[in-house]
C-alpha cells in the first residue's frame, strides 16, 4: 500500500486511497520572481508588518583589520519573526535569494557548494553544543550561478541555492559600528539598536535594578572595579564580550576555525555566523586557516582566534563607547573580561578534553607542541586518548598502542617525546585520582547544602567522578571529544553528490553530525583522516567566493 509520504510517488497524478493527505515536496523553479500582491489584513492576522518585512540589515565592519564601511545583507533577507511556543523569539533569513542595496559588486546569490557547508556545519556546531546560527532547509534555484574559484583562476557555472537561516538575532558588531561611523548625528541609531538588543535579547540586563545588590565580580585589583549595575550598556558589553571568549574557547577545543572573523561576521548574541571558508583542524596545525584570501598573513589561523575574537571586542566596544552609552574605563573592563571568561573556558575545556579533574597547564601545552611537530589528527588524537589506562604498571613498550592509529610515521626520537609525554598523562592521571576521591567526599558533604542553597551542581559532580575508574573518564571525555566533525573533504563528497542532483549524501551527514559523540554503527568511515585528495585547493582551503 502507498504511503502518504512515499517520495517515490509524491508527484505522480493518481488515486490516493485509504489515505487524507499525501506529503508532497515543492518543486516549481522560480527564475524572476515578483511579487504581485499582499493582503495587509492576513499580515496582520500573521503579526508580520507589512512596512517593515522583509528586509536586509545595514552593517558595516573591519575586514582583515580594515575599516570597510558599509557591508550589509548583501544576500540576505529577513523574512520575519516568529514567537514559538517557548516565547522564543526566531528570525527567519533567506541567504542568496537576489540582490539587496547592500550587494555592491556582487550578484545577491549563493552556490549550492557553500549553501550545503553552510546547512550542514551550523546543524553540526549547534550538535556539538557550540552556539551558532541554524539552518531550517536549503534549496536548489534551478539556475546556474557563475563564480570565479581561486585555484585555477577560470569562472565556472555552479548550481544556484537558498539557504532558509534561522537565529534569534543576526545582529553583529558591524550592525553597530556603521553606525557610529557616520557620526553624531547617528548616534542615536546606536543607542536605539542597543535598547533594542538589551530588551529582546538581553532582558536579565534590561530587568537588572540599580537598587538590587547583583555583585559582578569585579576581582581585587583597584583599576578594573567597574559597577556594571549602574549601567546596563556597561553590562551589556561585558556580556558580549563574555559570549563571545566562550564561543572563541569552544572553537579551539573541537578544532574549528571560522576563517573569516570580520567585525561583520560577529554575533552580539556570541553565535558562530557566516559560515564561508570555515574549516575542522584535521592534522593539529595552529597556523591553519582553511581562507585563501588570509594568505600569506594567515590573520584568521586558528591559533589566531582567540587574540582576533579580543581584537573585534576592542572594535565593539569602542563603538558603543563613541556612542557614549559606556566610558573608557567600562569600555576596558569589558576586554579584561574577554581575557579573563576566555582562559577560564578554554582552560576548563582542555581539562575536560585530557579527562582530568584540574587544569595543568604543562603537560596540555607539551602535548600541543607534540601535536603539532608529529601533524596528529586533531579530532581522533582525543578520542582515542579515552583508551589510556591509569595504570603504573603499563609496560613501556604498550604505552602507545592505545594512539598507535594517530601517531603514524614517527620516528624513534618521537616516540620517545610521546612515550614521556604518555607517562607524565598517566601520573597525573593517577596522582589526581587520590584528589578526586577526597573532592568527593567533600561534595557529597557539601551536596545537600548547595543543593538547599539553589547552587548548580553539575560541574562539581563531573569533576568528582572524572578520575574515579577508567571507565567513567572514557565516558566523560567521550562526552566532549566527538567522534565526528565536519572535515572538508566529508563536505566536500556530500557536495559532489549533491551537484550531480543526489542529495542522500548531504542528508546522511546531517544525521550523522546530529550526534557527533556517539560511536554509530556502520559510520567509521565518516571518523577516517582525509584521503590524498582531500589536499588539494578548493577542499583543505577555500576561497571566500560563495
Ligand atoms: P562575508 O565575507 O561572507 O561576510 O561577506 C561580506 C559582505 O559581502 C557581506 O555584506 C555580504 O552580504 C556580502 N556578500 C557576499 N557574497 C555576496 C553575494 N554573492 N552577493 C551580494 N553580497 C554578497
Ligand atoms: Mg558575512
Ligand atoms: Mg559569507
Amino acid at each position: 500500500r502507498e504511503l502518504p509520504g512515499d517520495p517515490r510517488t509524491d508527484k505522480i497524478p493518481r488515486e490516493v486511497l485509504h489515505a487524507c493527505y499525501t506529503k508532497v515536496l515543492p518543486s516549481a523553479e522560480v527564475e524572476n520572481p515578483q511579487l504581485v500582491a499582499w493582503s495587509e489584513s492576513v499580515a496582520e492576522m500573521l503579526d508580520l508588518d507589512p512596512q517593515d518585512l522583509p528586509y536586509a540589515q545595514c552593517y558595516g565592519g573591519h575586514q582583515f583589520g580594515m575599516w570597510a564601511g558599509q557591508l550589509g545583507d548583501g544576500r540576505a533577507i529577513t523574512l520575519g519573526e516568529i514567537i514559538n511556543s517557548n516565547s522564543e523569539r526566531w528570525e527567519l533569513q533567506l541567504k542568496g535569494a537576489g540582490k539587496t542595496p547592500y550587494s555592491r559588486f556582487a550578484d545577491g546569490l549563493a552556490v549550492l557548494r557553500s549553501s550545503v557547508r553552510e546547512f550542514l556545519c551550523s546543524e553540526a556546531m549547534q550538535s556539538l553544543g557550540i552556539p551558532t546560527t541554524r539552518a531550517l532547509c536549503l534549496v536548489t534555484t534551478g539556475k546556474y550561478v557563475t563564480r570565479d574559484m581561486f585555484y585555477d583562476g577560470n569562472a565556472k557555472d555552479e548550481p544556484g541555492a537558498i539557504v532558509c537561516r534561522v537565529a534569534q538575532s543576526f545582529l553583529r558588531f558591524g550592525s553597530y559600528q556603521i553606525h557610529a561611523s557616520r557620526g553624531k548625528e547617528d548616534l542615536g541609531i546606536v543607542r536605539a539598536l542597543a535598547d533594542y538588543a538589551i530588551r529582546h535579547h538581553f532582558p536579565h540586563i534590561e530587568n537588572m535594578s540599580r537598587s538590587e545588590s547583583l555583585s559582578f565580580s569585579t576581582g581585587d585589583e583597584d583599576h578594573s572595579v567597574v559597577d556594571l549595575t549602574s549601567n546596563k550598556y556597561a553590562a551589556w558589553t561585558v556580556e558580549v564580550a563574555e559570549r563571545t571568549a566562550a564561543l572563541v574557547a569552544r572553537w579551539q577545543g573541537v578544532g574549528f576555525t571560522h576563517g573569516v572573523l570580520n567585525t561583520d561576521n560577529m554575533s552580539i548574541l556570541g553565535l558562530t555566523i557566516d559560515y564561508g571558508p570555515f574549516g575542522f583542524l584535521d592534522a593539529f596545525d595552529p597556523s591553519y586557516t582553511p581562507n585563501t584570501t588570509d594568505l600569506p598573513g594567515r590573520r584568521y589561523c586558528f591559533a589566531n582566534q582567540p587574540d582576533i575574537g579580543l581584537w573585534n571586542i576592542a572594535q565593539f566596544a569602542s563603538t558603543i563607547s563613541a556612542a557614549e552609552l559606556i566610558n573608557d574605563k567600562e569600555a576596558n573592563y569589558a576586554m579584561e573580561r574577554y581575557g579573563t571568561k576566555f582562559m577560564d573556558e578554554y582552560q576548563a575545556i582542555m581539562t575536560k578534553k585530557l579527562g582530568l579533574p584540574k587544569y595543568n597547564k604543562q603537560l596540555i601545552s607539551k602535548l600541543l607542541n607534540n601535536m603539532a611537530v608529529d601533524k596528529v589528527d586533531y579530532t581522533n588524537f582525543f578520542r582515542l586518548l579515552s583508551n589510556i589506562k591509569a595504570d603504573p604498571t603499563t609496560p613501556e613498550e604498550d604505552l602507545l598502542v592505545p594512539l598507535r592509529a594517530v601517531l603514524l610515521d614517527i620516528g624513534k626520537e618521537r616516540k620517545e617525546a610521546w612515550i614521556s609525554w604518555v607517562k607524565s598523562y598517566t601520573e597525573e592521571l593517577i596522582r589526581t585520582r587520590h584528589e578526586v576521591c577526597c573532592h568527593l567526599r567533600a561534595i557529597l558533604v557539601e551536596l545537600p547544602a548547595a543543593w538547599l542553597a539553589g547552587q548548580p551542581l553539575h560541574n562539581g559532580l563531573k569533576l568528582a567522578t572524572s578520575g574515579i575508574s577508567d571507565e567513567e573518564r572514557k565516558a566523560s571525555m567521550n562526552a566532549v571529544n566527538p567522534k565526528y566533525v565536519l572535515r572538508n573533504y566529508l563536505c566536500q563528497s556530500a557536495i559532489d553528490a549533491a551537484e550531480l542532483g543526489d542529495f542522500g549524501e548531504v542528508q546522511r551527514l546531517l544525521k550523522l553530525m546530529e550526534r557527533p559523540f556517539d560511536e554509530q554503527q556502520g559510520m567509521e568511515k565518516y571518523a577516517r583522516l582525509p584521503p590524498a585528495w582531500a589536499y588539494r585547493p578548493g577542499v583543505c582551503m577555500l576561497s571566500c567566493s560563495s
